[in-house]
């Protein structure tokens, strides 16, 4: 099953993919994670992607869609994936058709997790991350148990520097202009389901596995 997750930054499509992958087995394809990456082993693509990525900015769609179609040839997506960040634009989104055309396969759904911008501030405000096992925390929701350091690994948690509020409200803007319109572009195919953002992580699950079992 190929499944595209769509929504705001803070919309928690990290976190449901997470989930998804655990019970679905399905391969987890963050493209934020990828030029996360790329940015720290300093890579061209990396250095290409930062400026970009620190003002919330999307990355030019040629460096993301050379990203991507690399990246779905991986054996690790002959399962099944899930696309976590990316489409991102009505460009990538027709990109992806004809990439997955060319290999045979198709998107089976689309998942939509629809937030506003208050509950957003307040949940990236608050979010820390590991830069070194990825594992993402919040100071008040979910806090590591000794203050900045990572439960999994015992690293020092740091705060992404994209998830600061003014670079969060840019991040916003952009997926309300850039990004939005691929919910009426996946719904033309009938393939779209909206699930509150909101709501607590594991009641997204159970509505996310709802949806894809009608699908
Ligand atoms: P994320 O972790 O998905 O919020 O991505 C972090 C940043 O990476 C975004 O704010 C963009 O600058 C960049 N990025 C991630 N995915 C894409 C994409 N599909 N297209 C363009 N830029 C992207």
């Amino acid at each position: 099953m190929n499944i595209i997750l769509l929504g705001a930054p803070g919309s928690g499509k990290g976190t449901l993919a997470k989930k998804l992958v655990a019970a679905k087995k399905l391969a987890h394809i963050s493209t934020g994670d990828l030029l996360r990456a790329a940015v720290k082993t300093g890579t061209i693509l990396g250095k290409k992607a930062k400026d970009f990525m620190d003002s919330g900015k999307l990355v030019p769609d040629s460096l993301i869609i050379d990203l991507m179609a690399e990246r779905l040839q991986k054996p690790d997506c002959q399962n099944g994936f899930i696309l976590d960040g990316f489409p991102r634009t009505v460009l990538q989104a027709e990109s992806l058709q004809e990439l997955l055309k060319k290999n045979k396969k198709d998107i089976d759904v689309v998942i939509h997790l629809e937030i506003g911008i208050e509950i957003v501030i307040e949940r990236m405000a608050g979010r820390i991350s590991c830069s070194k096992c990825g594992a993402v925390y919040h100071k008040k929701n979910m806090p590591p148990q000794k203050e900045n350091v990572c439960d999994t690994c015992g690293h020092e948690l740091y705060q992404r520097d994209d998830d600061k509020e003014e670079t969060v409200r840019n991040r916003f803007n952009v997926y309300l202009e850039q990004t939005a319109p691929l919910i009426a572009f996946y719904q033309k195919s009938g393939k779209a389901s909206t699930i509150d953002g909101s709501i607590d992580p594991e009641a997204t699950l159970a509505k996310a596995l709802a949806a894809l079992k009608s699908s």
